[in-house]
């Protein structure tokens, strides 16, 4: 896991008018830090070992820092959603890659895709608030896996 150091996370919560209490903190480096998307399993797993956090309380943090756009909550190909760290001044939108043969879901870098929202933003005349994008395949680890077995 690799800290990001460009993000000051309690202050992007007060940009936000959140109060930065310390477990929406920890979950908010949980997620911001990590190089893919989490599950909201794992999230709770995490959390859980080191600070016996309910479930409960990780659904509703989770929930708030989505509505406040903290974090994005991505569909997956599974049925299930992944947590992301939602796009700032730091971090460019980009989009995700989800293996349909193990779950994994990555992020991938934001001109790995042309996605020219400005150009959209400018003909479409409402707001728009999010792009989601997914690329759905089989993951590198899957197709090595299944090549060092052939
Ligand atoms: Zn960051
Ligand atoms: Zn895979
Ligand atoms: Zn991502």
């Amino acid at each position: 896991m690799t800290m990001c150091q460009r993000c000051n996370y309690p202050r992007l919560f007060r940009s936000k008018g959140v109060t930065p209490t310390p477990n929406r903190l920890m979950l908010m480096e949980l997620v911001g830090d990590s190089p893919a998307p989490l599950s909201p399993q794992k999230i709770y797993e995490t959390l859980n070992r080191t600070h016996r956090l309910n479930r409960v309380t990780v659904y509703r943090i989770l929930d708030l820092l989505v509505e406040k756009n903290l974090l994005e909550r991505l569909s997956s190909g599974d049925r299930s959603f992944r947590y992301g760290l939602a796009p700032n001044a730091n971090h460019r939108p980009h989009p995700h890659f989800f293996c349909r043969r193990c779950g994994a879901m990555e992020c991938l870098a934001s001109d790995s895709l042309d996605l020219d929202t400005r150009a959209l933003e400018r003909r479409y005349p409402g707001a728009i608030e999010k792009v989601e994008v997914r690329v759905d395949g089989i993951c590198g680890n899957c197709v090595g896996a299944k090549g060092k077995m052939g």
